[in-house]
Parts: C-alpha cells; structure tokens; sequence
C-alpha cells in the first residue's frame, strides 16, 4: 500500500440533493490538484469544471474516476439449492466501481487495493455492501392503497383497486405517485422492479420519465384489460395493441427502462385481446410478459369457467402464446404438479409474494416444488396487495409461508425451512436470473452495472443487541431479514451513482428517511 495515493473521502451527509454529487467530485479534484504538479492544476481545474457541468446536464451519467466502495461485501453467484459456494463475502472488502458506473472487481480490500492505486476509497467499515434488491412483482398505483382491510383477491379488486387505478388517467396524478413509489423503493434498497402501471398509458409514461431521472433499470407496462371491470378501466383489442405498442416504441430499451406486455390477468382479458398481447411479443422480441396466474382458488375456477377449452390457469396462457423466456407470472400459489413441469419447459419465471399472499388470504407458495421443477423464481412485494416495500421484511414473510408448508403436509420431514441464503438470493441474483437480466444487475459480476446498497446491520437497538450473538454470515442475514426494514438500508446507489430520496412525495415528512442519516 506504500505510496499509493488514495483519497480516503469522508462521505458528507449535508447535501441531500444530485448537487451533492457534484461537490463530492470537486472536492476529489481539489485533493487530486494538491498531489500534482503545478502545470496540471489549469487542466485538471477546467476538466473538473467541465465534468460537473456534464453531470448536471446529464443526470449523473457521467463519472469522474474509479471508486472502491470498502465494507462487508456479500454477493450471490450461483442458487444456494444447487451449488455448494453459492455467495462471495469478504469481511473487509471493496466493491471497485468504474468511472461508467460498471462493477470492475470484487474482492478483499487489501487485494484491491493494491492492485488499483489510483482509486478513490470511500468507507463503509462495519456496513454491508450488497447488490440493490430486486422486486419481481409490483403495482405503482396501488402505493397509497397498501394496507387496505379485509377482502380476498377478487372482492378486493373491486373494492379497492379499481377507483384507485381510476385517478391515473390524470399524468399529473400519475406523476405525484410515480415519484412516491420510487422513493419508497429506494428507500428500501430496491434498485429494479417489474412493475404493473394501470390501463392508462400515461401512467407508464409518467413512471418511466421518472425511473429515467435516477437511471434506474426498471421494468414496467400498461395494464391490458377489456372486460370484466369497470367501464371506466376497459381497453379494447386495438387499443390495447396500438397504445402498447407505442410504449414499446417509445421506452423500450430506452436507457435502462424495459417494457412488459401486462394482460392484468385472464379473467379480465378477451381472447381477442390475449392474442394481441402475443403479437406484441411476436413483433417486439425481447420484451416481457408480466401477469398474474393462480392466485387465489376462486380466480381459478372463474379462469377455467371463462376459458372451459383449457386444460387449467396456465393452459390459457401458454395457448395464446404468453408463455416464455422472458414471461414472469405473479403468486403461482395453487400451481399443479404439470403447471410446475409447464412452467420449466417454456423457461417462464414465477414471482413469490408471500406478504400479499398472507394478507390477501390466497396460500402457501410451495417454493421448494418450483425447486424440485427447476423454475426460475424471484422475490415479488406485489404492493399493495403486499404489505411492505421492504426486500427484507418480503424475506421475512417467505420464511413463514415455508415454516407453515410443514404444518400442512403430511409428509414433515421432507419439508425444508427457508434459509437466509435462499431468501437474499431469491432477492438478488434469482430474480435477476427470472427476469434474464443476471448479465446486467443481481450481483458484483464484473461488468455488470453497479446498483448496490449499503446495509447497517446495527441499524436498531433490537438489531445490535441480536447481531451480538450472530453466530456467521447466515446467521446475521437471518437476523436482518426477521427485524430489519428500510431503517437498515442506509444507502442506495443505482449505476454507481447515490441515489438521495427526496421528500417532494408529497409525505411532508422525511424525519424517517433514512437515507438522510448522518452516519
Ligand atoms: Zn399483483
């Protein structure tokens, strides 16, 4: 480590604007110039000047240097059920992000370092560095709905859903909400999300124009839905092409924004409008398909009176065509043994979401069959059937949903709980693998783009008192996911860049913002 001129930056906390940023970057630059030789100084001072200037009017695209990110470093690389070295953690590591905002290198900090001298080194001693989470499944304009009492699926639709989605004809509603939504999953460490917007093309507009203000990858589509709804909810056949198609055009593989086709669910698509959505795959290869599928035992026997030609749920699904590699199907709570094999067969993910899984009374997820079938599966809030933005409370309630398998079967032996490898996993690099996007996000691989949080394992007296007595690292991610929340995110980065929530939500409260923390 002789002579190596690292800049060990204090991060300031007082800034809490993109502003920030830019001073942070100045202010390596002022401590580069006192380092060189005096005929550098006019050059670098004007490229500082240049490169400030370049990331305001670029929003934070731009980066001056390569930055080694030093703490507990924790990142998955394989499924913990199907390999025996499933996670890299190094107890003094650096995550080394490149001046494009890419991930060059993970590692222990003392390697690091050594070998990438010119580098600037900020300090996260005692915190843990982890990919951003990512949330398979959930809908923006049910934000302000979450936490609605009392209904199962289809009563609940009506009942709450609907008049809510109906506001988001309005862009500047949709605009107000959209930004609300991306706070909170910032707030909670969610970097990525497959999100529902409503029958409103506006809607995907307006989250998608916001998503691009933070360069965050994001998934999202327009709800098709051409019957049973309200009138004031309904798209038709063409419609529901031609706006989705313009979306496409417009937002797809813009940035980091990607585009899913979004059939609300069977019961409320006309076959004339499933085949629709199945041209769209047709003509726009590589964008998603995102659904819902046996949710709820209701639901299903209206799928099967609405569809009586298919064989089951799925079965509608797979004859339009919906089914495929990049097709993600919400809950899959009552999936048969075929679903399962159906499911695998066509590379199709599902996305487990067991808080609104419990609140909305549907079931019991059966994780370990979707292992056994070899399905792809990843971690959904579905907010605001769901009842957290939070990864890890999400981890918390899947680790019940397993627990309460064994009390149903009659086979208990066989039932295996949850780890919290699995469970971050699933949060991480297996909804990265289920959403086709683990060359991009959901762990440090080289080359990836660098969205990562930094986690306070101590972040409450409950937390610190308990990870006193964490026996290893498994043991403190169990911990973390059982009693931490967005108070122990501390920081959320999207491309390497920080991302500092804002309290223009409309909240007027940002005294819980953790990611104003001071420390
Ligand atoms: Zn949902």
């Amino acid at each position: 480590m002789e002579g190596q001129q690292v800049n060990q930056l204090k991060e300031c906390e007082k800034h809490p604007s993109i502003f920030y940023s830019i001073k942070e970057e100045r202010d390596i630059f002022m401590k580069l110039q006192k380092q060189m030789p005096r005929r550098f100084t006019l050059a670098l001072t004007a490229l500082a000047l240049a490169a400030s200037f370049s990331v305001s009017a670029e929003n934070q695209t731009q980066y001056l240097q390569t930055t080694a990110y030093r703490g507990q470093v924790l990142h998955f690389v394989d499924d913990p059920a199907a390999s025996q070295n499933p996670y890299e953690y190094f107890e003094d590591g650096v995550l080394l992000v490149g001046a494009d905002g890419k991930v060059k290198a993970v590692g222990p900090a003392a390697t690091i370092l050594a070998n990438n001298q010119q580098v600037n080194v900020v300090d996260y001693s005692g915190k843990l560095i982890m990919p951003g989470f990512i949330d398979s499944h959930i809908h923006y304009p049910q934000t302000e709905m979450i936490g609605s009492f009392g209904q199962q699926l289809l009563q609940w639709l009506e009942t709450y859903t609907f008049p809510t989605e109906k506001q988001f004809a309005d862009k500047t509603y949709a605009k107000k909400i959209a930004k609300v939504f991306l706070n909170e999953l910032a707030r909670n460490g969610t970097t990525t999300a497959l999100v529902f917007g409503t029958v409103h093309p506006q809607s995907v507009d307006a989250l998608f124009e916001e998503a691009a203000t933070h360069n965050m990858r994001l998934i999202a589509g327009k709800v098709m839905m051409d019957r049973n709804a309200p009138a004031y909810l309904l798209d038709t056949p063409q419609t529901s092409y031609t706006d989705s198609k313009a979306l496409i055009q417009r937002w797809h593989n813009k940035g980091r924004a990607l585009y899913a086709v979004t059939p609300r669910f069977a019961p409320t698509s006309t076959p004339e409008q499933l085949t629709q959505a199945a041209r769209l795959l047709q003509e726009f290869p590589g964008v998603y398909m995102h659904t819902h599928l046996s949710e709820n035992k209701g639901e299903i026997s209206w799928v099967q009176a609405l569809f009586p030609e298919s064989s089951g749920y799925l079965d509608v699904y797979n004859r339009y065509g919906l089914s495929g590699k990049h097709s993600v199907y919400a809950h899959g709570v009552h999936l048969r043994d075929d679903e399962f094999a159906s499911l695998a067969q066509t590379e199709s993910a599902v996305a487990f979401c067991p808080t609104s899984n419990l609140f909305l009374g549907s079931g019991l997820f059966d994780l370990q069959k979707a292992e056994q079938y070899h399905v792809k599966v990843g971690l959904g809030t579905d907010v605001g059937g769901g009842t957290s933005f939070s990864a890890l409370q999400t981890m918390n309630e899947a680790y019940k949903v397993i627990q309460m398998h064994k009390a149903f079967t009659d086979q208990p032996e066989t039932r295996l709980p949850l780890t919290s490898l699995k469970a971050y996993y699933l949060a991480t690099l297996g909804a990265a693998r289920a959403l086709d996007l683990d060359n991009k996000i959901g762990s440090f691989k080289t080359g990836n783009e660098a969205d990562f949080i930094v986690v306070n394992p101590n972040a409450t007296d409950l937390l610190r008192l308990r990870m006193s007595r964490a026996t290893d690292v498994a043991d403190k991610l169990f911990a973390l996911q059982t009693l931490g929340d967005d108070r122990a995110v501390e920081k959320t980065y999207v491309m390497g860049k920080r991302w500092y929530v804002t309290d223009d939500s409309g909240s007027g409260n940002d005294g819980y913002n953790n990611n104003y923390s001071q420390n």
